[in-house]
């Protein structure tokens, strides 16, 4: 049995298709802060590079105050080559997938300096950069240069597994999908068209209930035709993720300041900063073990209740201990203080913020017993 459960014999013309989907574009397009409006060329390199790294594995609606962000502190790509890599992470923290920023900061250092400023036009040149892959290269190749690039991410392999009915699963049907999302992409118009495939994924051809009334393609669309456009694309079913633990010392100061620490430099939330942890484990700490790992020498308040967060590959978490210590046993490795109110300004991903509000909770929790218990 073939891959995709339909001949593709009588598939519309592709010609039908691109067209049909460029005109409802016209009229459709989302309005987007890194986008030139529907057939008035190119936009601009810098904003759709920007835009695509920060949109690798988070939504629109949340990139939106990031980009606009960034865009101000660092409006073009030679700004951005010349801010301090601790600042853009700190812009960064929150959006997650931490190597993307310190990529982010790489590739820009690269085109301002090697480059001159410009980005290379072609898929294969931009493959070369760093932190730009497959189907960025493509993204950026279409959308910012008009080459003609096969754009598939997540939403067109959905709208192109509908459209052409296909039933073997993902992610095995990766190359088949982009095959046929290469069949339908125009010579002309092809960053349109990439953006419209991801505009009616977005909007029409949505994951549970597609708009199919609604979309521009519905007299092509197999999948509809056939009334399994709603279960498509199959996936094969997912492992079980499993779960991993911490201890994090909550380690308050003299003044009250916070002890963090900077993380290796490689692997996950590299160079981000954390409220120092044990390893990150598959078994639950035992108290003895995990004291050992502490950065200093405290008397430790295990904190009522757990942080949960869930990484791609795995579930977390963290215990949280606290305890206080004086300046003087702290060595540069062990971490630096920092004020309650200057937390802000560190590159804190976003499961150390949730230890930190743990940390700030219980303890005022703690403390405000203890208070009316004098
Ligand atoms: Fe998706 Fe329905 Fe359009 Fe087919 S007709 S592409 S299933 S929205």
């Amino acid at each position: 049995m073939s891959s995709v459960a339909r001949s593709h014999d009588k598939d519309p013309a592709p010609g039908a298709i691109s067209a049909a989907l460029l005109d409802w574009y016209d009229r459709h397009a989302r309005v987007l802060p890194w986008r030139a409006p529907p057939g008035t060329g190119r936009a601009d390199p810098y904003r759709v590079w920007l835009s695509e790294i920060m949109l690798q594995q988070t939504t629109v609606a949340t990139v939106g105050p990031y980009f606009a962000d960034f865009l101000a502190r660092w409006p073009d790509v030679t700004a951005l080559a010349a801010a301090p890599l601790d600042d853009v992470l700190t812009a960064w923290a929150g959006l997650g997938y931490y190597a993307r920023a310190r990529n982010l900061h790489r590739c820009a250092q690269v085109v301002a300096g090697e480059l001159g400023g410009r980005f290379p036009e072609t898929e294969a040149e931009l493959r070369q950069l760093p932190g730009i892959g497959a189907y960025t290269a493509a993204a950026i190749a279409a959308i910012a240069f008009g080459r003609r690039a096969v754009v598939v991410d997540g939403n067109v392999e959905r709208v192109v597994a509908r459209l052409f009915a296909v039933e073997s699963p993902l992610p095995g049907a990766k190359a088949e999908l982009k095959r046929l999302a290469d069949g339908i992409t125009p010579d002309r118009r092809a960053g349109d068209f990439a953006q419209a495939m991801m505009d009616l994924g977005a909007t029409v051809c949505l994951a549970r209930q597609p708009k199919c009334l609604l979309c521009p393609l519905e007299a092509s669309c197999q999948g509809k035709a056939a009334g399994v456009a709603a279960s498509l694309p199959r996936k094969l079913p997912k492992a079980a993720k499993p779960t991993r633990y911490a201890v994090a010392f909550w380690l308050a100061g003299p003044d009250g300041d916070l002890l963090l620490r900077r993380r290796p430099e490689k692997g996950l939330l590299g160079g981000m900063m954390e409220v120092p942890p044990t390893p990150w484990r598959g078994e639950p700490w035992v108290a003895a073990e995990a004291s050992t790992a502490a950065p200093l020498k405290a008397d430790w308040q295990v904190l009522p209740g757990l942080v949960r967060h869930t990484f791609t590959h795995f579930h977390f978490e963290v215990t949280v201990w606290a305890g206080t210590a004086g300046r003087s046993g702290l060595s540069g490795e062990s971490g630096r203080w920092v004020a309650l109110d200057r937390l802000s300004d560190e590159a804190l991903p976003t499961v150390m913020r949730k230890i930190i509000d743990h940390g700030l909770t219980q303890t005022a929790a703690a403390g405000a017993k203890q208070t009316s218990g004098d």
